[in-house]
């Protein structure tokens, strides 16, 4: 099936069942399921398929999303987590110990970028972070301990691309694995497994789940790799997806192809609106051709998405308060993938104190980038003209 279809049946082989409902209508909550007497205890021993014993282990609302999330991924498996944060925490604890290299996108998601510069040198892990706009960057960071590489495209809050095919190459010549978050691209625009990814991460409280109401995370990969991170990162960790959030997300992810496909049409009007505006120095939409990397966006993602960022011509923190105050049909929040738009300002010298730390070149090319800071705008689904209106009342 292609991924239209895939969002609204995925897997919906029980709803085939006479008699069964069609939608999937049900919510186990349950935390646990009795068992067979000679059903292992111990999670070293877990059998795939073996039959439902505790929602840690597997709980079947959780397991058709994470079918559905698999299936348009094109990945053999993907294993759920209760946020996006988790889902990147669990991966990286998983596959990494004292002594191994990660090599890290130097910006991307705040929280992933703090947990990989404080969280993973505490247990010994070394970690490298570099502009992975170029591959070359990526190539250059290799050591013989490398064993991940880990990438945003496109990457928040700069929507700067990374080249997932070349990245994949050269990690794999070096004996490493390639995890992409592919949050803000979503399945409908890259699947990253096709061009050689191992991991694929998505924040479930972004666009798969897209109305706002539910926190939720997941990695896509083979199926060999998935049930290692059920033991580890799930069963011992213990970062498993409430079944009710795994049933909003799923309900959203029906309509993911046609919100994709709005959220693109507004973010194009809102990108070009802007970029014509006379408080705008920069706008950086991966669909707009003055994208640095368009090329690039063109061969790797099939939808645009809904995100943009901006920056001011001057003085964006006044610019920021303004809109804070003045904004009516945008939120002044700290989110992006709801139906809803929403506006945040995200100062460049907090940003590198806090979150990214960048010396030398590497701040160097932020600052070129980001100016004194970004606007992020995640554009939603309401009419595109009410939202040119919003921003132009309030930016006057
Ligand atoms: C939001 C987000 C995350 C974190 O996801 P949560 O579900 O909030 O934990 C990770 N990566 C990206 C790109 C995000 O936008």
């Amino acid at each position: 099936m292609r991924p239209r279809t895939l969002c609204i049946h995925g897997d919906d082989s029980d709803a085939r069942t006479v008699g069964a409902p069609v939608e999937a209508p049900i919510i186990t909550a349950n935390s646990f399921f009795t068992t067979p007497d000679a059903v292992s205890f111990s999670a070293v021993d877990m059998k795939e398929g073996a039959p439902y014993s505790y929602s840690r282990w597997a709980n079947p609302t959780v397991d058709h999303l994470e079918r559905r999330v698999a299936a348009l991924e094109g990945a053999e498996a993907a294993v759920c987590f209760a946020s996006g944060m988790s889902a990147i925490t669990g991966l990286m604890l998983t596959k990494l110990k004292a002594g191994d290299h990660l090599i890290a996108t130097d910006v991307c998601y705040a929280g992933a970028a703090e947990f990989i510069r404080d969280g993973l040198p505490r247990f010994g892990i070394k970690v490298t972070t570099v502009d992975t706009s170029d591959p070359a960057n990526v190539a250059r960071a290799l050591t013989p301990e490398t064993r991940l590489v880990y990438l945003e495209t496109p990457g928040n809050p700069t929507l700067r691309l990374a080249d997932i095919s070349a990245i994949a190459r050269v990690a794999h010549v070096a004996g490493a694995e390639l995890c992409v978050d592919s949050t803000i691209a979503t399945p409908l625009a890259t699947r990253p497994i096709s061009l050689g990814a191992d991991y694929v991460i998505h924040s479930l409280t972004k666009y798969i789940g897209g109305h706002g109401d539910a926190i939720g995370g997941a990695v896509a990969c083979y199926r060999a790799k998935a049930v290692e991170l059920r033991v580890e990162a799930l069963i011992h960790h213990g970062g498993v997806l409430n079944p009710m959030a795994a049933w909003l997300i799923g309900r959203g992810l029906e309509t993911l192809t046609v919100r994709m496909r709005e959220h693109e049409i507004n973010a194009r009007r809102v990108a070009e609106y802007l970029s014509k505006h006379a408080r705008v120095r920069s706008v950086y939409w991966p669909g707009l051709p003055s994208h640095p990397q368009h090329e690039l966006a063109r061969r790797q993602m099939q939808n645009f998405s809904g995100v943009l960022s901006f920056v001011a011509d001057r003085d964006g923190a006044a610019l920021a308060k303004r809109l804070a105050d003045r904004l009516r049909v945008f939120s002044y929040a700290f989110s992006l993938g709801s139906t809803k738009s929403l506006c945040c300002y995200l100062p460049t010298e907090d940003l590198l104190r806090t979150s990214f730390r960048l010396t030398g070149t590497n701040a160097i090319a932020y600052r070129n980038w980001a100016g004194d800071g970004v606007f992020r705008v995640s554009v939603g689904l309401e009419d595109a003209d009410d939202l040119i209106a919003d921003l132009d009342q309030a930016m006057r």
